[in-house]
């Protein structure tokens, strides 16, 4: 009987673990599902540069999980019911229901509107592909000198911002900080930050916390109205409300809570990796959405449940931060060293070199998703007799 595995969202982390699951367990013990709407892998780090107008290479699944064993379910999911272990999805064909015996969620984020008036009607984002899609039409309309205000003074909101500028020299782009402008930066890395929005002509209103959105203007909350023909939201990510609906143990925000091999901390067989996950990492300081966390994430998960169905050993590793990789446009970047729970430290890297660096991770990321071993050698374990049966690996303890 093989051991059904069933893997929601093929974005960086469901992508990674699918693949890496495949290359850790016999292909005769396993089935292994991942679950997604669309037939080709989305690089989201990229999705402002999609907005500006550029093109990303395509990279279709058939391609990426070809002779790994991997099944592709093109559907989207609309439930977890993780009583009967089942996922409810839908597709052309309308409402199915698949059977699990291990689940690992991986369903990502979309953007955090945080309830602000206006942001619903007004607002343009970069959190997916639709949304960027949408962007990128809206910024072609725009007519030189009009505005482009982006509200969010975190990572996405710095990319956003300068790639717009970078690429439309003949907009007027701004950008709103709840903040001071790249505030938890070093010194030398505020400085780079700074140095560069001027080179661009970015505006910076520091400080602004922004409470309502209309078609022209924002309202910040110490009373200032700030010019926008298209504001573009980046002020953090929400996750899918899939999980919050299940009797699985969630934060307040709905993140899934796991334990260091990424397990569910109330229902043993299911895993949860990347944004939909609230994992610890150094420090016990919960990790910020993103790849950088969320890579490692995906590989705990996969050995975490392979040694568990196979008998082998857990995997022990710490996972912590070593950098944040910055593009600020193409030609510009600023990679700011931190310390393992992600504060900045004082070196910082600058400039094309930064660009450079900065390409070679996005390239890096997506070359990790269709070699999810990351030169490890391909080992497939056979899966113990007594834990290939349908629920059996729940109670399994390492
Ligand atoms: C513009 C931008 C720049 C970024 N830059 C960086 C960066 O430089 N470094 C970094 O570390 N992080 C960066 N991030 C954050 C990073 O992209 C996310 O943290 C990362 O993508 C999370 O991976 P994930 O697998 O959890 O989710 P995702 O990559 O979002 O994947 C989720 C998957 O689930 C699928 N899905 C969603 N809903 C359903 C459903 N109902 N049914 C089936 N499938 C579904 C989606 O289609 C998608 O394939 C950036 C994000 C953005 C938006």
């Amino acid at each position: 009987m093989q051991h059904r595995i069933i893997v929601l969202g093929a974005g960086y982390t469901g992508a990674i673990a699918a693949g890496r699951l495949a290359k850790r367990l016999h292909r005769d013990d396993v089935a292994i599902t991942l679950v997604n709407p669309e037939p080709d892998f989305v690089e989201r780090v990229r999705m402002h540069q999609l907005a500006v107008g550029q093109d990303l290479k395509p990279r279709p699944f058939t391609e990426m999980f070809a002779g790994t064993g991997v099944q592709l379910r093109l559907a989207r999911v609309t439930g977890v019911d993780v009583e009967r272990k089942t996922v409810a999805v839908t597709d052309a064909n309308g409402a199915d229901e698949l059977a699990y015996d291990t689940l690992v969620y991986a369903l990502g984020s979309g953007w955090n509107a945080q309830g602000v008036p206006g942001t619903a009607e007004h607002a343009y984002e970069v959190a997916g592909r639709p949304g960027a899609l949408r962007l990128r039409e809206r910024l072609a309309r725009l007519d030189a000198g009009q505005t482009v205000l982006v509200v969010g003074g975190g990572l996405t909101g710095l990319e956003a911002a300068t790639e717009i500028a970078e690429a439309r020299p003949d907009l007027s782009v701004a950008l709103a900080a709840r903040g001071g402008l790249g505030d938890w930066l070093s010194p030398k890395g505020r400085e780079h930050l700074g140095k560069v929005f001027g080179k661009l002509g970015i505006t910076a209103y520091e400080h602004a916390a922004v409470t309502a959105v209309a078609a022209d203007h924002v309202a910040t909350a110490d009373g200032r109205a700030i010019p926008a023909a298209v504001t573009v939201w980046t002020t953090g990510f929400a996750v899918h409300p899939i999980a919050q609906a299940t009797a699985l143990e969630v934060t307040g925000t709905g993140q899934i809570v796991v334990d260091g091999t990424m397990r569910s901390v109330s229902h043993p067989d299911v895993y949860a990796v990347g944004d939909a996950a609230m994992a610890l990492g150094a420090g016990d300081k919960p990790l910020r959405m993103s790849c950088a966390s969320g890579t490692p994430m995906a590989w705990q998960a996969a050995d975490a449940i392979a040694a568990r169905l196979t008998g082998g050993k857990l995997p022990d590793a710490h996972l912590r931060y070593f950098n944040q990789c910055i593009s600020l446009g193409r030609k510009e970047g600023l990679i700011q060293y931190v310390t393992a729970d992600d504060r900045a430290v004082s070196a910082v890297l600058t400039g094309r070199l930064a660009a450079a660096y900065k390409e070679m991770i996005c390239k890096g990321a997506a070359w990790g998703v269709a070699n999810p071993m990351l030169g490890l050698p391909t080992r497939r374990h056979r899966v113990a007799k007594d834990r290939a049966a349908a629920g059996s690996v729940a109670g399994v303890t390492a």
